[in-house]
């Protein structure tokens, strides 16, 4: 599209889309500057453009330029403009996708109830349109309308990761006839979730297998429909946020199922209970939606499970995610739980529907040009976490953990855990506390110290930089039974992957030379080692361009750095068995 027809294009978008909401809150801004010191971007440095009034500002002088009487004649008067080339479109979607999370804690303060999502919705959604929008922000909205999934997650390796899980959660309760049922007609409820949770976080799954199968529920996964997240709702766009509602209910309604239970994701809940049922004009819904801090609510009141929280010794804080709690008015339910699965529980101050965002809201996990200002504004979060002295964060959204391990790690956020080397604190779901703390009961099986009676076979090929990071992994690796081959940069890494044909690789991200981005990208384009599996093991956020922005299929598996041993070797397990059973599937020589 030439760059007049964009602008066009936008100006007509903007009046078509305009609704009464919008005018409200672009009419009704009185620069009273009571909402300044809600915004964690203007509070880091007390930048004047990063009050909610200025950025607002920025599409409000386009809304005066179109309908402002005195805007029309004597635009300078009232801060009136127009949008006019390529570069101004450029400026809006620094401002609202780069400098924006959505968070709403602006519209708590605004005596005058000017709604700041709302402006950033309308804004988003016609610069989507004219596609001028950060390329990860894009890349996601296409993979929910192709593949019904944000991650683009193949029905194969879908199904393939459950059955994993099926077998891990077997060997946790020490119970064989745990079984994850998947298409189960006529269940109680079927659980939809957010990809990140098959590609990169499996714990958590495993944590609601456990609960749900300690209280003897009737469940199941759903083939399809299973992605709870929701770009419709980042990108402002009705149409995606319908299609992917859709999705859900209809695979839920040809289950026959009484309820629909979503895990713990903030905009998750929030679109797929509140905005999804317009969006799709799906109203009436022939079942109930309810989110897993409910049923563990439940579950505990009704005497289902029972918490021993003398399981979870360590002080324990909350992160309230913005969607749940501004938006959905879920406070409570968490704090239930986690103070029964936890001995020590300490609130953040601010908290509740007044806590700062983790920084990652409004998609901007997805969006990697705007990491380092992400983190320059993270000031705020990392003081409130910091001051309540836990030794780990729990919070009830995927993007959150996210966003929060980023802050964890940028402020260089650690807890002693007794051995004198204190540790980067770590984010965990609240299921997976409560998982922790579960008392299993006598009719199952009692549960033994986990063994890991697997045997490993298989070439790991580690590509890092740091000789004691390679020396550390690979004395990891070979004392649990695995081949072992190295390399020290990017192009030693990808000639080796070539001689030796490894089962899997572990890559470094930041690397003199070339860099794990685009050995990553070569490794994916070359013939003979395109299809080898790659767990990215970094410690620069800057890997999130891999997960998003991609050009090519997105890495299998990553984790930050400082490693977690059990996590870098059950994420290994995986990726091996699950790369082993898709070429036995495709009859490849393994
Ligand atoms: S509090 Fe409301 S009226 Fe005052 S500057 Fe902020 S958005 Fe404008
Ligand atoms: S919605 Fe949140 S991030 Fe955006 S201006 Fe308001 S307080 Fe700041
Ligand atoms: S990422 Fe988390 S804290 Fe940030 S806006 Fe979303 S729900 Fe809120």
């Amino acid at each position: 599209m030439a760059a007049s027809e964009k602008v066009k294009t936008f100006n007509e978008l903007f009046k078509q889309r305009l609704n009464r909401q919008h005018v409200l809150s672009l009419s009704a801004c009185a620069h009273c500057g009571m909402c300044n010191d809600s915004c964690h971007y203007f509070l880091a440095d007390g930048d004047p453009k990063m009050t909610p009034a200025a950025k607002a500002d920025r599409i409000r002088s386009v809304y005066k330029g179109f309908y402002d009487w005195i805007g029309k004649f004597v635009p300078f008067w009232v801060g009136a403009r127009k949008i006019q080339t390529d570069g101004d479109l450029e400026e809006l979607k620094d401002v609202f996708f780069g400098s924006c999370t959505g968070c709403r804690r602006c519209t708590l303060n605004c005596p005058f109830g000017v709604d700041m999502a709302a402006i950033v919705g309308l804004t988003r959604s016609c610069l989507v349109d004219v596609g001028v929008a950060p390329e990860g922000v894009l890349t996601v909205m296409k993979d929910q309308w192709e593949t019904g999934n944000q991650m683009a997650i193949t029905p194969e390796d879908y199904i393939e990761t459950l059955e994993w899980l099926e077998e891990e959660t077997q060997m946790e309760l020490d119970d064989p006839d745990f079984k994850v049922p998947i298409d189960k007609e006529g269940a109680d409820f079927v659980y939809v979730i957010n990809p990140r949770e098959i590609k990169y976080a499996p714990l958590s799954l495993q944590a609601a297998f456990k609960i749900f199968h300690v209280a003897g529920l009737d469940w199941t996964m759903g083939s399809s429909g299973w992605d709870n997240t929701n770009f419709g709702l980042f990108s402002g766009k009705p149409d995606l946020g319908g299609h992917m509602s859709n999705l859900a209910y209809n695979h839920a309604k040809k289950l026959g199922v009484k309820r629909l239970v979503v895990s713990e994701c903030g905009h998750g809940l929030r679109s797929t209970k509140w905005e999804g049922p317009n969006w799709g004009k799906a109203n009436p819904l022939p079942f109930e939606i309810i989110s897993i801090l409910e049923l563990m609510v439940d579950l505990i009141n009704s005497g289902k499970i029972i918490l021993d929280p003398h399981k979870n010794t360590d002080p324990v804080t909350y992160h309230d995610p913005c969607n749940l709690s501004r938006s959905g008015g879920m406070t409570e339910e968490p704090r239930f739980c986690l103070k029964r699965a936890c001995i020590d529980f300490r609130e953040m101050t601010p908290n509740r529907s007044d806590s700062y965002c983790c920084t990652g809201g409004g998609g901007a996990m997805s969006m990697s040009e705007y990491s380092k200002r992400r983190l320059s504004v993270s000031k705020m979060k990392a003081e409130q976490i910091e001051r309540t002295e836990a030794a780990s964060v729990a919070t009830a959204c995927h993007n959150c953990v996210d966003g929060l391990t980023d802050v964890i790690k940028h402020n260089d956020l650690k807890y002693d855990f007794g051995n004198g080397k204190p540790k980067l604190l770590p984010v965990k779901n609240v299921c997976e506390y409560v998982a922790d703390a579960i008392v299993i009961p006598k009719e199952l099986p009692e549960r033994k110290p986990r063994v890991r009676e697997k045997v490993r076979q298989g070439k790991i090929l580690v590509v890092d930089d740091q000789p004691d990071v390679v020396t550390y992994l690979e004395a990891l690796l070979q004392d649990t039974g695995y081949d072992v081959v190295t390399a020290f940069d990017g192009a030693e890494g990808i000639q080796t992957a070539k001689d030796e044909q490894p089962d899997l690789i572990t890559l470094d991200v930041t690397m003199p030379g070339k860099s794990g981005v685009s050995v990553f990208n070569e490794l994916r384009s070359t013939p003979g080692v395109d299809k080898i599996p790659v767990f990215i093991v970094t410690g620069d956020i800057d890997f999130r361009q891999l997960m998003y922005q991609r050009t090519v299929e997105a890495p299998e598996g990553f984790m930050q750095k400082p490693i977690n041993e059990d996590v870098f070797l059950m994420t290994v397990d995986r990726l091996l068995e699950t790369s082993r059973h898709e070429r036995e599937l495709t009859h490849e020589p393994s």
